[in-house]
């Protein structure tokens, strides 16, 4: 059996004469958490986009367990397994709390009982216990999160692609979010984008560096945080 989950292999993406991708090579392991960072606009989010098949890439090979997904559209790549969040959450919030869990489920149209247990269990996952019944936009940034996390989880992802999901949270909702990413290890891949060293630490077993979309470091956090150039950036910009 093939170990890799993910194998991304010479990803380049530019936008006009912008690079914000280049030759970039990124491997996940199964069972492994991946953690990435890197400055703002280092190709983090366009990375996420590609994978996911929101963005075609211009040249590069994507494997998810062995099978090509590269240049596949996103309902393609969805279905082979590969689900994500966005760094604004995308939730319908004139839906209800069920009916965005429902409406993240793949290839089903019909709502009958078993789709709205399966729900109900997305949504125990994640530990949201709001009442289902109430509009989603009347949620706080945490829930809408974890309501987000659920409407994905429901589709049984091989790897859940998590961009930032603690900005803008508090730190007791950080060291909540933190808890709930460890416990979804469990059920798939992980891959997150984090701006956070704290969190990234806490939570990846190996982190990718992004820097102007070329891959700087790849390496344990705690051999990257020794990193020149990466303490350089961090401690430049304050974000460490
Ligand atoms: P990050 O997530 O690391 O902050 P992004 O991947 O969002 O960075 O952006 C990388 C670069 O690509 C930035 O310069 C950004 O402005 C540009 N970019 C991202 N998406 C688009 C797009 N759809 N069209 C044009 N430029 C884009
Ligand atoms: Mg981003």
């Amino acid at each position: 059996m093939n170990d890799l989950l993910l194998e991304a292999t010479d990803i380049s993406k530019a936008f006009g004469g912008l690079k914000a991708l280049s030759n970039v090579n990124v491997s996940q392991r199964r069972g492994e958490l991946l953690g990435m960072i890197g400055p703002n606009g280092s190709g983090k989010s366009t990375f996420v986009n590609v994978i996911s098949g929101t963005l075609k890439p211009d040249s590069g090979e994507i494997l998810l367990d062995g099978a090509n997904i590269a240049r596949r559209p996103q309902h393609v790549v969805a279905r082979a397994g590969i689900a994500r969040t966005f760094q604004a959450v995308k939730i319908f919030d004139n839906l209800t709390v069920l009916e965005n869990v429902l409406a993240g489920a793949l290839g089903h149209s019909s709502m009958g009982t078993k789709e709205v247990d399966e729900a109900r269990e997305a949504l125990a996952r994640v530990g949201l216990t709001a009442d289902l019944e109430q509009r989603a936009g009347a949620l706080g940034l945490y829930d809408r999160r974890r309501l987000e996390f659920a409407s994905r989880l429901i589709s049984r992802p091989k790897l859940l692609m998590l961009d930032e999901p603690v900005g803008g949270l508090n730190p007791e909702e950080i060291r909540a979010m933190i808890g709930l990413i460890q416990s979804l290890r469990e059920e798939c891949g992980i891959f997150i984008i984090e701006h956070t060293m704290k969190v990234i630490t806490s939570l990846a077993d190996r982190v990718v560096v992004l820097v102007n979309g070329k891959k700087l470091v790849d390496d344990s956090p705690q051999t990257v945080l020794r990193h020149r150039e990466v303490i350089d950036i961090y401690l430049g910009t304050g974000d460490a």
